[in-house]
């Protein structure tokens, strides 16, 4: 008999009514009654939702982040709420969102740009947490009201309640010391409260709590190795049983640990770590659960169930009624609901799963297990069919890509000459002063721009229309700049929703959702498109806007692409072929697209990697053949031109440290990063051998509403000289634009020229 179960459920809401909720009550508009009103209505509709399975999670529910109820469950609280008094909810809110709340709210324009500080990314995801924050004087209190009250709160509706917390050891890893001290010497203090919470949870009639410990798909050294056996040691006091749970990866060396703590069952990804169920059914003792994640919890595609049965009915021979069954990881990371979608068409749509269909899927599966194959027969030949179609589908599969992707050996992966011998040519046709100034791609996305988008959507102005104001714009954003006297230009953006989905509406092989949105942070959410098929490009998709604004003016244009790597990393992206293949298709299309502006006469093209970094396998292990294949993608992309073509790229974070020589690799003419709050001693690593071409490190903050006074900008840009040649010195703000209004726009940049007219005049 396997039993099913949930890891956790998206608490945005079906249609994000959390996030709309949330929104209202920081505008003051509704109460904070309302507010935990809509909270419980949520829990009580995705219960519900869930009231197939064996053990339904409860306590993954959060206002804004988990990771935040956790350290208040734990009573470990910044030092800035510790003494506001009042509700508890109140102050979540006030460490999630810090004193300037709009800075977090810009966050999603530039993932890596978190303005305070404490936001970091939840392993591999694009869900954002509040990292704990420890000192060598933290001291646990424990506080179970929430965690009590919403589990008193299920029991009361029927719910067969396991409630979920982060184990201690990941709590501790995911965090940050203050003061640099050694965080694992507050484990010693963690466990009483762990055991004091478990104590409380088994009181109100918890016998399962589910304890998730990601971080053993990382490497660990032997402290923290250590640590694993201590920490189950003390937790394991029979109050409660406990299900240690990992996903996201491979436990690899952490196997034989894992099987051996003394905890009642152990849940494994078992679609990333498919390869270990076997040795991690061998070594759990026959008496302890396992349970298995076959559906992925990662991706919208449907799992293949035929398959998954012939290798999981041997293991749930040997396991008896100790198997349960999951998801891979908490449902948190994909949408709600497929069934929402009235805009995808039937057949794409019968190869999707989203979080609901997923539960579908397990019970589909467990049927198949406790009962025969025969007892879902439907189901399953609708799976096969659904299965076989999409292998099959001209939809899925493109020769004439294929045969591109092919030939992808024979296309140039370097550029003609050097970059030194680049740089000459270059320079001898741009013209371009030292310290040339620029900006990163965007302008204001102001709300005329908006609604004329959503206007145009909406079929209320055609085409036409569309068109002529969004030139409109171009023309505005091309005048403001002449009007600055920055030196190389850019056409502002103004007919980009979104730096991905725009290139993934004009690219073959792409979907996109009406309401597949995923939590990122708070309240949040993106919808990333779905790259279902081969990818290819029908025409240019950004040349008509580029040339158009190159006509307005006599200064250097820049042409803005989103690099191949960006776009898959905030993809949906295809389970039926390495994220490697994908990432080439798009490379050669983005390739078609540069040299179509090169041909058209462009001098300068930005291709983007903004999220490159954060693709990073969690793994060290793993990051070389990433790299590899990143770095080899922008090649396809960017190297197919001459040399007197600039080629830019942006990378808006600070983190090179451990990269620099892939994004040295990758040799781009310039690259622009993020610098202005880190007082330019990141360029440290920038030095002239590890990276010999241009650099523009930013020197404003876009996130913030300040504007840089001059000689602020002057004395970060002589800092930079300190360290990189002037000649290879760009001046540029740290990101886009497109958050800010144009009155903070003009003063920033009137001041960024000016510095750069006073640098070249004391060079
Ligand atoms: N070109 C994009 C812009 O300026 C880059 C955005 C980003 O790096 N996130 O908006
Ligand atoms: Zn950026």
């Amino acid at each position: 008999m396997a039993y099913t179960h949930n890891l956790g459920f998206p608490r945005i809401g079906a249609r994000r009514e959390l996030k709309f909720a949330l929104e209202s009550y920081w505008k003051g508009q509704i109460s904070r009654d309302e507010l935990k009103a809509k909270g419980a209505q949520l829990r009580q509709r995705h219960w519900r939702d869930q009231s197939a399975l064996d053990f339904v999670p409860v306590g993954d529910f959060a206002f804004y982040d988990h990771v935040l109820d956790m350290s208040f469950t734990l009573g470990n609280l910044p030092e800035r709420v510790r003494h506001h008094e009042g509700d508890a909810l109140d102050s979540s809110f006030r460490i999630a969102r810090g004193r300037s709340a709009p800075a977090a709210d810009q966050k999603a324009q530039c993932p890596n740009g978190v303005t305070a500080g404490e936001m970091t990314k939840w392993f591999d995801t694009n869900y954002h947490y509040i990292v704990p924050e420890f000192t060598a004087d933290t001291t646990f209190a424990v506080n179970s009201s929430r965690l009590l009250e919403q589990l008193d709160e299920a029991r009361a509706q029927g719910v067969a309640a396991k409630p979920v917390i982060i184990g201690p050891v990941t709590y501790l890893a995911i965090g940050k010391a203050r003061d640099d001290s050694d965080r694992l010497a507050l484990l010693p203090r963690l466990l009483p409260a762990y055991v004091e919470l478990l104590n409380a949870l088994a009181t109100h009639g918890a016998t399962w709590v589910q304890i998730d410990e990601p971080i053993l798909v990382t490497e660990l050294d032997e402290e923290w190795t250590q640590a694993f056996s201590t920490a189950y040691r003390t937790l394991n006091t029979g109050s409660v049983k406990l299900l240690l749970t990992t996903y996201f990866g491979q436990l690899r060396e952490n196997l034989p640990l894992v099987a051996a703590l003394p905890v009642q069952g152990v849940h494994l990804d078992a679609v990333n770590a498919r390869d270990e169920v076997e040795a991690l059914n061998a070594q759990l003792p026959a008496e302890s659960v396992l349970s298995l994640g076959v559906v992925n919890g990662r991706n919208i595609w449907k799992t293949d169930l035929n398959a998954t049965l012939d290798w999981l009915e041997p293991v749930a021979r040997t396991r008896g009624d100790r198997l349960w069954l999951a998801p891979s990881c908490s449902l948190l990371h994909v949408p709600v609901d497929l069934e929402s979608e009235e805009k995808l068409d039937a057949e794409l749509k019968s190869w999707l799963a989203f979080a609901r269909q997923k539960l579908d899927e397990l019970r589909v599966l467990a049927n198949a297990l406790n009962h025969g194959r025969a007892s879902v027969k439907a189901a399953l030949e609708t799976n096969r069919s659904a299965m076989d179609a999409r292998r099959q589908s001209p939809r899925v599969h493109n020769p004439a890509v294929q045969a591109r992707v092919a030939k992808i050996g024979e296309l140039r992966h370097h550029r003609n000459s050097p970059y030194a011998h680049r740089a000459q040519r270059q320079a001898a046709l741009l013209k371009l002063p030292p310290f040339p100034t620029t900006t990163i791609g965007s302008f204001p996305q102001t709300a005329e721009i908006r609604q004329t988008r959503s206007r145009f959507r909406a079929g209320d102005i055609d085409e036409t229309a569309y068109r002529e104001i969004i030139r409109a714009e171009i023309a505005r954003c091309v005048r403001e700049q002449e009007g600055l006297g920055l030196d190389v230009f850019v056409h502002g953006e103004a007919e980009r929703n979104d730096m991905v989905e725009y290139f993934g509406e004009r690219l073959e092989g792409y979907a996109f959702s009406q309401f597949g949105w995923v939590q990122s942070y708070g309240s949040r959410c993106v919808k990333p498109p779905i790259l279902f098929g081969d990818i290819s490009r029908p025409q240019a998709m950004t040349v008509d806007w580029i040339t158009y604004a190159q006509s307005l003016t006599d200064k250097p244009m820049k042409g803005m692409l989103t690099g191949p790597v960006t776009i898959l990393n905030w993809s949906f992206v295809r389970d039926d072929q390495p994220r490697s293949a994908s990432c080439a298709q798009l490379a050669l299309a983005i390739r078609e697209e540069v040299l179509d502006l090169e041909r058209a006469g462009v001098r300068i093209i930005q291709i983007d990697e903004a999220a490159l970094r954060e693709g990073l396998p969690l793994r060290r292990a793993q990051w070389k053949e990433y790299l590899d294949w990143a770095v080899s993608a922008f090649h396809i992309t960017a190297n197919g031109v001459s040399d007197e073509t600039q080629i830019h790229t942006h990378m808006c974070y600070s983190e090179f440290n451990d990269i620099i020589d892939s994004i040295a690799a990758m040799d781009a003419d310039v690259i622009t990063i993020e610098t202005s709050r880190s007082d330019m001693e990141l360029l440290d690593v920038f030095d002239t051998f590890r990276y010999p071409n241009e650099i523009g490190p930013g020197v404003y903050d876009i996130h913030s509403p300040n504007i840089p006074t001059e000689e602020h900008i002057v004395q970060l840009m002589r800092k930079a000289a300190e360290r990189i040649p002037v000649e290879r010195l760009w001046i540029n703000p740290d990101c886009g634009l497109k958050t800010r209004q144009w009155n903070e726009v003009i003063p920033a940049l009137t001041n960024m020229v000016a510095a750069a007219a006073r640098l070249r005049a004391t060079k």
